[in-house]
């Protein structure tokens, strides 16, 4: 489990010189590193991997005296950072979304930061800092040394901070009821490996109502006129009907997390997951815009099953335990056998090896349940025929 710290730092003159050259020259390292990704992706259609141009560093140090006075591994990562914007990028171009193309960073516009990826210690009331050395802050403790991962060193409002992330073990709890897999539905509905279905609407009778209120509250909105009084009018009934229909979910969340606050909680990982679910078909989406608005929902959705993770994480104690999704809905919970043809329709699966009947949801809970017990990484090899 990961925790963050942020401290205040108090470097001396000759540090703040020192950290104020890092920010530079990770910006500049950024900055020339993005301006070859785009060339290379406009002129030639390939993308420099942020291996090739780790490699290049070494060259670039050779050309420019000042980078020698940086800590090479935070320039690394400052070309690794580049690289999950791009990551990002991709994913919201393949998912319909505003892409958003990693921009350059300035010192004005931009937080000024820099990370290193390891070798920061702590001592008494110092942080060490490599190429840097050992800076003053408030804040740390003795304790945290060993634990950390990550430190990022920031300048905001002409004070300097670092952020650490902590690597810690999570208190080990002795749960009173036997493990459970639990599957998030496409829309507000959770089930579990023992073959309980709960359902948005069956814990807020009003749930329905007010959606469909919320889209009349959209629609009334779209027809007045930008800016005008009616407009205003409008737009805060809507907002007053999205806080409605989040409250409705939010209470819902709560509930169901406390159900299962007793067991061994096994789920999906949703970062693996990352948005290759449709949510086409959902009463959310009435169909029309229909790409817009299943990007949407998904969107609400794994933003709604991230506050549900959140919630089993603190009240199972940071016990949670988060498996690889691959095929959990096409897999035979009984022998194993992989085949889309397995799922008959959104809530059949029919086995075409060994015949067995099931509630595809309870089949992929309890999939999800086999793949927590017999360890966190474990990937079914689909046996397929
Ligand atoms: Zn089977």
């Amino acid at each position: 489990m990961k925790r963050a710290v942020k401290v205040r730092l108090y470097p001396n003159k000759t540090q703040q010189e020192l950290l104020q050259k890092h920010f530079g020259a990770c910006r500049y390292v950024y900055n020339r590193s993005l301006a070859l990704k785009k060339y290379a992706y406009q002129k030639f259609g390939v993308n420099v991997s942020a291996h090739k141009l780790i490699k290049r560093l070494p060259i670039l140090k050779e050309r420019y005296e000042w980078l020698k006075e940086i800590d090479s591994q935070a320039l690394q990562q400052s070309i690794r950072h580049l690289d999950e914007a791009f990551k990002h990028f991709f994913r919201r171009v393949k998912n319909g979304e505003t892409p958003g193309f990693p921009k350059f960073k300035t010192k004005k516009h931009t937080k000024q930061s820099f990370q290193y990826p390891q070798r920061v210690k702590v001592e008494g009331k110092k942080l060490y800092l490599p190429k840097i050395g050992w800076i003053k802050a408030k804040g740390v403790r003795d304790d945290l040394s060993g634990k950390i991962k990550t430190v990022t060193v920031s300048y905001e409002a002409y004070k300097y901070y670092a952020s650490i992330l902590l690597e810690i073990e999570a208190e080990p709890i002795e749960f009173v009821r036997e493990p459970v897999g639990i599957d998030m539905g496409v829309v507000y509905a959770i089930t579990d490996s023992d073959g309980n279905h709960h359902k948005i609407e069956d814990y807020s009778p009003r749930y329905k109502k007010e959606l469909i209120k919320l889209e009349k509250c959209q629609k009334a909105l779209s027809r007045k006129q930008r800016g005008s009084k009616r407009y205003q009018k409008a737009k805060i009934k809507l907002a007053r009907q999205h806080k409605r229909v989040s409250n409705i979910r939010y209470n819902f969340l709560h509930q169901i997390s406390h159900i299962y606050s007793e067991n061994q909680a096994i789920v999906e990982d949703l970062n693996i997951k990352a948005m290759t679910k449709s949510a086409k078909g959902t009463i959310e989406n009435p169909g029309k815009n229909v790409k817009a608005k299943s990007a949407l929902n998904r969107k609400i959705l794994q933003n709604g099953w991230s506050l549900f993770f959140v919630l089993l994480e603190y009240k199972t104690n940071h016990n949670l335990i988060k498996v690889d999704p691959k095929y959990t809905s096409q897999t035979c919970s009984r022998c194993g056998y992989v085949d889309k043809a397995n799922r008959i329709t959104q809530s059949r699966f029919v086995c075409k090896s060994c015949g067995l009947t099931i509630n595809a949801d309870v089949n992929a809970a309890k999939n999800i349940l086999a793949r927590g017990i017999h360890g966190n990484n474990a990937r079914q090899q689909p046996k397929v025929a």
